[in-house]
């Protein structure tokens, strides 16, 4: 496995590599979920590509990007392990040299959800996936359905922007008790941790009541609510049941609907969702 960190070098590296290539953009601190995006990008393509990038743009000021967690000889191994063949490690100062000032910005999927509460996150998404994907220049790039909303948004830069890329969004991979694997699950401590089992069980509350027939959006989101209602130690930032394409909000009847939420653990803020009507996830 080779690892880069200049755009120089990234592009002699890529040169070498066997097509097609798979890429996987990712912050670090992996966990399996990455390594299931590894996986599958192995299983599709000759080379594998993976980013590690902690994007300070996709982070609000209060949103402390300096604790996000790390421990990138931990990341080389599993990468390793899962058969990665090209680590690109880029710092700060190249993606974002002092006079940058040019935006990627995808408009309506950018707005509602993750965006009303974190306006400025999806810009800083687009901008550095924009650059990640003009620096490796990969034939497919594959991302998780644990982050929803970004799925939808790269989806859409990517056909806007004519990229050659084809977007492969893989399952959400669970801890054994159902939580989402995630990089912050490492801030709860083991209180929290047990309480952020909520979220999960949420969704699968509403899930069997998809299943046994209910169809109605604000009953399937109430269902949701009333079981993070339950848990103390969470608040519910927000519950949806949207469009899974144009993520609009759903009210009556649904079908096939994204029913997704941000619910705080003491401080720690979780994502999760569920796509119902859809056997994809
Ligand atoms: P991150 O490092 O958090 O930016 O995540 C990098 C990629 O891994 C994104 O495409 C995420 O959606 C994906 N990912 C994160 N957690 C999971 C998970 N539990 N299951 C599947 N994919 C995931």
């Amino acid at each position: 496995m080779k690892i880069v960190e200049s755009f120089g070098d990234l592009q002699k590296a890529l040169g070498e590599l066997k097509q097609s290539v798979g890429f996987v953009p990712t912050m670090g601190y992996l966990h399996d979920g990455h390594l299931s995006l590894v996986n599958k990008a192995k299983e599709d393509c000759g080379s594998v590509v993976v980013s590690i990038f902690a994007n300070p743009i996709q982070f609000a000021e209060d949103e402390d990007i300096d604790n996000y967690p790390r421990d990138i000889d931990r990341d080389l191994n599993l990468l390793i392990d899962g058969g990665t063949d090209l680590v690109w490690i880029p710092t700060v100062k190249s993606m974002y040299p002092e006079d940058f000032q040019t935006w990627v910005n995808v408009e309506k999927v950018s707005i509602p959800l993750e965006g009303k509460f974190r306006p400025t996150h999806f810009r800083g998404v687009t901008t550095v996936v924009s650059k990640l994907f003009n620096a490796v220049h990969p034939d497919k790039a594959y991302f998780g359905q644990k982050d929803a909303q970004q799925a939808v948004v790269i989806k859409q830069m990517t056909r806007d922007l004519n990229y050659p890329i084809e977007i492969i969004i893989c399952p959400i991979i669970r801890e054994p008790d159902g939580l989402a694997m995630s990089s912050r699950n490492i801030y709860l401590n083991d209180q929290e941790r047990q309480a952020a089992l909520c979220l999960s069980q949420g969704l699968l509350a509403a899930g069997d009541s998809f299943q046994a027939g209910e169809r109605d959006a604000e009953k399937l989101r109430h269902t949701v609510k009333n079981v993070i209602k339950k848990e103390s130690l969470a608040e519910l930032q927000y519950i949806s049941c949207a469009h899974p394409e144009t993520l609009k909000e759903l009210e009556g009847n649904v079908e096939t609907s994204l029913l997704s939420m941000a619910v705080f653990i003491g401080q720690t803020r979780l994502i999760d969702n569920v796509l119902l009507g859809n056997s994809k996830s």
